[in-house]
């Protein structure tokens, strides 16, 4: 007989899966949003946090404002796709991050990476993230914590964008 149905099919995987999220901050104490961030990331449904990497202070990229804060975390999650990216803007918006407009400085931003091998391109959410190879404020965390995911000519071409990890 068929295993019956989880409760909530939109909402749950059949077994964790490893996604990679990028957290950046550069308004009012970056660090700290950062942080916390860090803490409300462990303590989604459905999810654990494996890893995280140091915090990076970073210039903005196609962005206005202070030096961005940025790290990058592991989650071993059974949430879907679209329902862990539902968590994430749950998140920015607790963090009070307006969006007045595209690339305005933020209290926090959230992005998913990589959801396990997945590829989406939905109008909503694209996985693996479009932009990510172009910004050393996501390949150099991520290759902290993954470096299996990051081959070095990408980290090599990143030598002109400005990033520090903050001892
Ligand atoms: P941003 O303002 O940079 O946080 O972009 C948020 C918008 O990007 C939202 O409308 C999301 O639905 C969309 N989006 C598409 N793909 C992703 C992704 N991989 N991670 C986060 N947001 C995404």
């Amino acid at each position: 007989m068929a295993a019956p149905a989880p409760a909530s099919p939109a909402a749950a995987t059949r077994g964790p899966v490893t996604a990679y999220v990028a957290l950046g901050a550069n308004l009012g104490d970056a660090v700290a949003a950062v942080s916390a961030a860090l803490q409300r990331l462990a303590a989604l449904p459905q999810s654990s946090l494996a890893a995280h990497s140091s915090l990076y202070r970073t210039a903005p990229v196609q962005a206005t404002g202070p030096d961005f804060v940025n790290a990058v975390a592991a989650l071993r999650t059974s949430l879907t796709a679209p329902a862990l990216l539902a968590e994430l803007q749950r998140l920015e918006d607790e963090a009070g991050r307006d969006r007045p407009y595209r690339n305005a400085p933020r209290t926090l931003d959230l992005d998913l990476l990589l959801y396990g091998d997945a590829r989406i391109a939905s109008p909503r959410l694209v996985v693996p993230h479009p932009r990510m190879h172009e910004r050393a404020f996501v390949l150099v965390p991520l290759a902290e914590i993954a470096p299996q995911l990051v081959a070095p000519a990408a980290l090599a071409a990143m030598t002109s964008q400005v990033i520090a990890r903050i001892p």
